[in-house]
């Protein structure tokens, strides 16, 4: 692709405008922050959705590389999710030291001590990679099985990018049939409709569990308007505290929340500490654990998706007590980055004296909680010190440096020329029933694509724009 800090400005106006009209009229939009009720009423404060306004390049290759693991990563966390003792077992030291990871592991507990048995089981995942520059290899940054975002935009960025190349391909010289297909919130939607028939119960509903003023809700109301246009399936929004305020759980395990039967439970929020501010809200996550309601995620996915996780299925010979298929193994492992434990004195060493090399993460979500550079040498050599347990709350990870590229991002109505990097998600579902896989496959992508000097890819948080990709 050529360079789109060369296009002739006047044209560059037209794109921007005709992007940022498309975004509106299209829905591809989010709250805005400056506007008070915007996390709280929809269609009051809405601005579009950061961009990038042009779609950017991404080989072909590894863009199939990375939708061929999707049903790959699906089995394996659906495996590791039914070894209770391996995930009690690799969170053990973290829980000592890190009380949101251990909150967590006290549900999970619970649950293997009552033999709690899910047998519908659904999860809605997304698999982020960056393609390494030096070595040319697409690498994992890691597996998200709660509350994916952008299942319901990212489709969008996709069309708007269509949409801008089908109408300017002269001047731009792009082809537009070289944005892949994009179906993520309608796959997400069909598969969520599926798992609310396998409940099998007509009038229950699909609960999202939202955060209170969730500023990116039209991502959210893409997959339950499509649930409800598409499949007649209704959906209610409750936060964590209302949910322990009005729900309850009737003798046989049915879940209800203010008054209506639950099919299936959604996550949008409960992965982050700040969403569990009192005792209520872990009350009302231990209360939809128990229930027969089909949880997207079960407190088993949940944790199969933690860093430490990740860092434990890379070591060798762990991926083999979880799959027997070898090309599959071969594959995951092919796109496994370099991962460590922090008792892992030579890595530490390593990244003490390297500290750009690395990345350092402890067991959150949501962006902006790694450590990079000098602050990875700081911070290891302060827990060296202190000879404290801490240490276990983190893991260590091989920095990947991807190519830098010219882009044009808009934000708020500016049009930025950045430098830029990108990470690539891969949206999948998986959907059992017993022994039965009802679906397991590919949903669509969410190109994120960052200012090159900054860390970290949030899009919510503010770091990084929604895009697409232009196969080469
Ligand atoms: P979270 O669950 O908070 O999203 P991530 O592991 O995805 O945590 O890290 C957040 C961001 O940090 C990523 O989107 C990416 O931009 C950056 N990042 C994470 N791991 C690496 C890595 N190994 N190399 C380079 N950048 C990384
Ligand atoms: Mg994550
Ligand atoms: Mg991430």
């Amino acid at each position: 692709m050529a360079n789109p800090h060369r296009i002739d400005p006047q044209l560059l106006n037209k794109l921007v405008h005709d992007a940022l009209v498309w975004s509106s009229l299209h829905g591809l939009v989010v709250g805005d922050k400056n506007a008070e009720r915007s996390g709280v009423v929809p269609g009051v404060g809405m601005v579009h959705a950061p961009i990038a306004l042009l779609p950017n390049s991404f080989p072909e290759s590894h863009f199939t590389q990375a939708c061929e693991l999707a049903p790959i990563f699906n089995d394996l966390v659906d495996r590791v999710s039914l070894d209770g003792k391996f995930l009690q077992d690799t969170l053990e030291r973290t829980k000592k030291v890190d009380v949101f990871t251990s909150r967590l592991l006290d549900i999970h507990a619970r649950m293997l001590q009552i033999g709690k048995k899910e047998d519908i089981r659904l999860g809605l995942h997304r698999s982020d990679y960056m393609l390494d520059e030096k070595t040319n290899l697409l690498l994992q940054i890691e597996l998200n099985t709660i509350s994916c975002s952008f299942s319901g935009l990212s489709c969008l960025v996709s069309d708007l990018h269509r949409s801008l190349l089908s109408h300017y391909t002269k001047p731009l010289g792009l082809d537009s049939q070289k944005v892949p297909t994009n179906t993520s919130a309608s796959k997400f939607a069909e598969v969520l409709a599926k798992a609310w028939t396998e409940y099998n119960n007509p009038s229950a509903v699909v609960m999202v569990v939202v955060q209170p003023g969730e500023r990116n809700m039209y991502d959210q109301h893409w997959l339950t308007a499509t649930l409800k246009e598409k499949h007649n399936v209704t959906t209610i929004r409750k936060t964590l505290a209302e949910i322990d305020a009005q729900g309850k759980m009737l003798s046989d395990g049915t879940l209800q929340v203010d008054g209506e039967t639950i099919a299936v439970i959604y996550f949008r929020a409960g992965y982050a500490p700040t969403d569990y501010p009192s005792e209520s809200e872990w009350k009302a996550r231990l209360l939809m654990e128990e229930s027969s309601a089909i949880k997207c995620p079960s407190i088993s996915y949940h944790l199969t998706g933690t860093k430490k996780v990740q860092q434990e299925l890379a070591k060798p010979n762990v991926l083999e007590r979880f799959l027997d298929n070898k090309e599959d193994i071969a594959k995951l492992r092919a796109c496994f980055a370099g991962l460590w434990s922090l008792d892992d004195t030579e890595a530490v060493k390593n990244a003490i004296e390297q500290p750009d090399a690395y990345v350092m993460k402890p067991q959150r979500e949501g962006g902006g909680n790694n450590i990079y550079g000098d602050d990875v040498r700081e911070s290891l050599l302060r827990l060296q010190k202190e000879g404290s347990e801490e240490e276990a709350a983190y893991i260590l990870m091989q920095r990947i440096f991807p190519t830098e590229f010219p882009t044009i991002l808009v934000r708020d109505g500016i049009c930025y020329k950045e430098q830029a990097i990108s990470e690539l998600g891969i949206f999948s579902a998986y959907l059992r029933n017993k022994e039965t896989v009802i679906s397991s496959e590919k949903c669509g992508y969410l190109m994120r694509t960052k200012v090159s000097s900054s860390n970290e890819g949030g899009v919510a948080a503010g770091f990084a724009v929604l895009d697409s990709l232009y196969l080469n």
